[in-house]
């Protein structure tokens, strides 16, 4: 049985679908999944006059984010220690967001919560445009619905529904679309998002550590993209 032995980064475009399978991998390894943007949310309602911009290339903005990510690896870590003896490991996601946020991590992170890889999910922009406006959210099952059927080139990914969705809800009343889930929200979180990406991308290619994975079958390609996966961990030396 595999067993995680570094901290990854999960990296992709908005409506990739990186969280869903950052999950599957969390569960899979028995780790935890650490979403930088939760832990910035909450941290935002305990400071309600501090407000943080993740993406924003600011020395300040990045020194917070990164400082308020540490803390929280080391609270997780804390309450892991109560009943394992196993090393600290997981995967990250939303962090590294850009360069100065990697060099903060690097100049001031004990070892043991630094990044050693970068997961990168390949999905082009018209993909991730056509799941985020096919992302809802159903009330009744507590579940995420993706109406989208993305059919092109070697795309082959059918919407999904919660198994109650497909008799008890009513896609009418019951199914809510977020509001910045409409197309010039998605494209600008789309075009913000490549401006950060590729010198992150860069940055680990030049360090060996990225893997790169394109999902075309989307749920039904999780055992491929987990085995790339740890074939690439395996043999990663940092
Ligand atoms: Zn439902």
């Amino acid at each position: 049985m595999f067993r995680l032995t570094h901290n990854i980064s999960i990296l992709g475009s908005p409506g990739s679908g990186k969280g869903f399978y950052g999950r599957l991998l969390a569960q899979h390894w028995k780790v935890p999944l650490v979403t930088t943007s939760d832990i910035l949310k909450k941290h935002a309602q305990r400071h309600s006059n501090q407000s943080l911009d993740m993406e924003s290339g600011k020395l300040a903005d990045c020194q917070l984010v990164a400082g308020v990510l540490l803390e929280n690896l080391r609270e997780q870590h804390q309450i892991q220690r109560t009943n394992s003896t196993r090393p600290w490991h997981c995967i990250l996601d939303g962090f590294p967001r850009t360069t100065l946020q990697i060099q903060i991590m690097q100049e001031t992170w004990p070892v043991e919560y630094q990044i050693h890889g970068g997961l990168h999910l390949n999905v082009p922009d018209e993909v991730c445009r056509q799941k985020s406006l096919g992302r809802r959210f159903c009330t009744i099952c507590q579940d995420f619905v993706n109406t989208a059927n993305v059919q092109m080139d070697d795309w082959d990914l059918p919407p999904t529904y919660p198994k109650l969705c497909s008799k008890a809800c009513d896609p009418k009343t019951d199914w809510l679309q977020r509001k910045d889930d409409v197309l010039a929200i998605i494209q600008a979180r789309l075009a913000m998002h490549h401006e950060h990406e590729e010198p992150i991308l860069d940055y680990f290619r030049q360090h060996n550590t990225l893997c790169q994975f394109t999902p075309y079958k989307g749920v039904r390609d999780f055992d491929k993209l987990r085995l790339s996966a740890e074939e690439w961990l395996q043999a990663l030396t940092v």
